[in-house]
């Protein structure tokens, strides 16, 4: 097994029913071989060094109904909000004097019509703030509206594929999306320029380890800049409520946590061989499935961080699934106590924008 890290170390890429064989392994000494190969590549690469961004949840109001999430448009528990171009622009200000030179504007998906307001949006942060990078992820536009977002001042947007397969993708979600139209936003998104991200939910309802593969190899030929990647976390008000209780999980002798964990950080650790100058988020959603989720996220090869920098008081209905973690190390405010955290590993902060760079 320990050939197979080796060769991917190496040629940065391994047969299909080899990542099959990586993800299933469940021999410690080569998980761990795993791990120190990719988190020596990043820091070959970056040096010990972990970008920053400042994640603003713009709204949770949503067009679609993905099975999964919270903010999923049939689930009535939430309270919908929508924040003003002002109060955004606010958290960006306090972010700048933070440290902060990447903005993420995240939200549900909004009508075609509130994409003239995202420009001027884009236009005011970039006017107020030019040496920071504008990353969107609002999720599946016109090809027109990713041109003018651009054309106002993002750089870079993340949209993640969630699974490659169709049969799976049309378990996810509603009739009427499709993996054909998203894959097409993202060939559209990486046209125009952007630095693309995308990725997966992993361990996510009916996923298997070949559905895994195949997201593996779409990312191998798909190259993006950034890559998500973050275990499926139940939300008590989706259909999905019960899926830890009701299911088995892919890797014997595991529960959902514990394979959500262990994927996810051997994934991080397959794309950081990979695709040695990606940048990988250790995710909100894998510091929420274990406390040290960050830090576990690092040493298996990932390099940015996406602290909170929403208002406080509409945190708690950004909730894309139960008790998602949104305040101490993971909240802008917090940023004191995510730089010891990482510095009790050997990591620090680095407020440069992190863009993308081959070396
Ligand atoms: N609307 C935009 C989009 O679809 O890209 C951005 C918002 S969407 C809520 C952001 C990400 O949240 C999704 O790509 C999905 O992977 C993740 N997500 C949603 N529900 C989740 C859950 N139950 N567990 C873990 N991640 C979840």
């Amino acid at each position: 097994m320990k050939d197979l890290v080796r060769k991917l170390h190496k040629e940065r890429r391994l047969e299909a029913c080899e990542y099959r064989s990586l993800l299933l392994c469940e021999d410690r000494e080569t998980i761990e071989s795993l791990h120190e190969a990719a988190r020596e590549t990043a820091v070959e690469r970056f040096g010990k060094n972990i970008y920053i961004r400042g994640l603003i949840e713009i709204t949770n109001i949503c067009r679609n109904d993905c099975l999964y999430c919270g903010i999923r448009k049939s689930n009535g528990n939430i309270s919908r909000y929508m924040l003003s171009d002002e109060e955004i622009l606010e958290c960006c200000r306090y972010g700048y004097g933070l440290g902060f030179r990447t903005f993420v504007l995240q939200g549900g998906e909004l009508p075609e019509s509130a994409d003239s307001k995202t420009v001027t949006l884009c236009r005011a942060i970039h006017g107020e703030f030019p040496d920071c990078a504008i990353t969107l992820s609002i999720g599946e536009r016109f090809p027109d509206s990713y041109r003018r977002f651009r054309e106002a001042g993002a750089t870079r947007y993340l949209l993640r594929h969630e699974t490659h397969n169709p049969e799976h993708y049309s378990r996810l979600h509603p009739e009427g999306m499709t993996i054909g139209n998203r894959l097409h936003c993202l060939d559209i998104l990486k046209e125009y320029g952007y630095q693309t991200g995308t990725g997966i939910m992993v361990g996510s309802p009916f996923q298997s380890a070949d559905n895994i593969v195949e997201d593996i190899i779409y990312i191998e030929k798909f190259r993006p800049e950034m890559i998500g990647l973050g275990p499926f976390i139940p939300h008590k008000d989706t259909v999905f409520a019960d899926y830890w209780k009701t299911t088995t999980s892919i890797l014997p002798e595991k529960s959902h946590k514990e394979e959500g964990l262990d994927l996810t950080l051997k994934l991080i650790s397959v794309f950081r061989l990979m695709l040695p100058d990606s940048l990988i988020p250790a995710t909100t959603a894998l510091a929420t499935l274990v406390p040290d989720g960050h830090e576990k996220g690092i040493l298996a090869g990932a390099n940015v961080i996406m602290p909170n920098l929403s208002p406080p008081r509409v945190r708690g209905n950004y909730s894309l699934y139960d008790n998602k973690a949104s305040s101490g190390a993971e909240a802008a405010e917090g940023l004191g106590n995510l730089k010891v955290q990482l510095e009790r590993i050997g990591y620090n902060i680095v407020t440069d924008r992190g863009d993308f760079r081959t070396t």
